[in-house]
């Protein structure tokens, strides 16, 4: 089969393997439907993933068909269509029993596929506990619909969730690409008062108003104002998604005394966490990686219309063509928001 591999630093290239085997009765293969990219493939890439073996299979956001499944599987079958989850992790723990599923104590816990085992940019994947891994998919949702559920849908859930978001808050998203808007999603079923996101980008500022019209976009340098103007003297929430120069600032400064600051982004460089200058404002940070425990909510909000994704995916290729769709997902060409890969033949 066909699969996108990790060779050495700034380098991945489409390789022949063989069809991945089950290797334990909690395991499932998954032929592969469609595949997407994440930021996080390209950070394996340009080196900055050290836990990332080179050899590997990238990916880890797909969806496909279920193909064989071992002993001890319960809840998905040969022939069922499903999500992939990003995290692995077995169920019973004490972080898995409390919904901390990122935090797994599994030696195979936590971010493994496309990372530390084989991932999902390829014909099959070999999904690790498979019962807590695979998600069935509704039979009225599309793949197309479903394909996010995994890793960028499921942050935007998860930020959400933690975020504690009143009706009459003013909640401030930074950072306005795939997972930002999939946690402005998330944040709007919560019918907050005010959805503010702040994006540096015109053309993804221009894709947020144009496809989520209620929702106000503002550039970082009319962020620190827009959100001091308000009644309160700051955003209620502040949910911080970019992982950029200054928004780790920005988003604490944003923030009205006493306000959540939930922190979903993923920084190259440590930030300053000034105490004295927030003295007083009594501010509660949120911070991590997602815990990908609710997948099977999102899909029932994707069944009822609540929640639709397609809109990001502007671009598809075959899995024949992954190099374009890196390219153009890599440079942000062509109103990239995000590339679907399609890896059934
Ligand atoms: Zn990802
Ligand atoms: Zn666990």
């Amino acid at each position: 089969m066909k699969a996108y591999t990790y060779i050495e630093k700034d380098r991945f290239e489409l390789k022949d393997k063989p069809k991945p085997a089950l290797q334990g009765p909690k395991d499932a293969i998954v032929h592969v439907t469609l595949a997407s990219i994440c930021s996080s493939d390209l950070h394996i890439k340009h080196g900055s993933v050290p836990r990332a073996v080179p050899g590997i299979t990238v990916g880890h956001e797909m969806v496909g068909i279920v193909e064989a499944v071992g002993s001890d599987v319960k809840t998905v079958s040969p022939g069922d269509r499903v999500t992939v989850n990003v995290e692995t992790f077995c169920g019973e723990c004490f972080f898995c029993r409390n919904g901390y599923v990122n935090n797994c104590t599994d030696p195979n816990g936590g971010w493994a596929l496309g990372c530390r085992i084989d991932g999902g940019q390829a014909e099959y994947v070999r999904v690790p506990y498979a019962d807590q891994g695979l998600n069935r998919i509704p039979d009225s949702v599309r793949d197309a619909q479903a394909l996010f559920v995994g890793d960028v849908l499921a942050t935007g859930f998860w930020a959400t969730r933690i975020s504690e978001i009143k009706e009459d808050d003013t909640v401030l998203i930074i950072g306005g690409g795939p997972t930002g808007i999939c946690t402005l999603l998330c944040v709007m079923l919560k019918k907050p008062e005010r959805i503010i996101v702040c994006e540096k980008s015109a053309q993804r500022a221009a894709f947020i108003r144009h496809n989520y019209p209620s929702v106000e976009v503002v550039p970082p340098e009319e962020c620190l104002m827009t959100a001091q103007s308000l009644e309160r003297g700051g955003a209620d929430v502040v949910i911080e998604v970019a992982g950029a120069e200054d928004t780790f600032q920005l988003a604490w400064q944003c923030a009205r005394p006493n306000a959540i600051v939930t922190v979903v982004a993923l920084y190259d460089k440590p930030q300053i966490l000034p105490l004295p200058d927030m003295y007083g404002k009594n501010l509660t940070f949120k911070t991590g990686g997602v815990d990908g425990c609710d997948c099977a909510q999102i899909l029932r909000l994707i069944e009822q219309g609540k929640i639709d994704t397609t809109p990001l995916i502007t671009h598809r290729f075959p899995l024949t063509r992954i190099e374009d769709a890196y390219r153009i997902f890599e440079n942000k060409e062509d109103g990239v928001i995000k590339v679907a890969v399609e890896c059934l033949h």
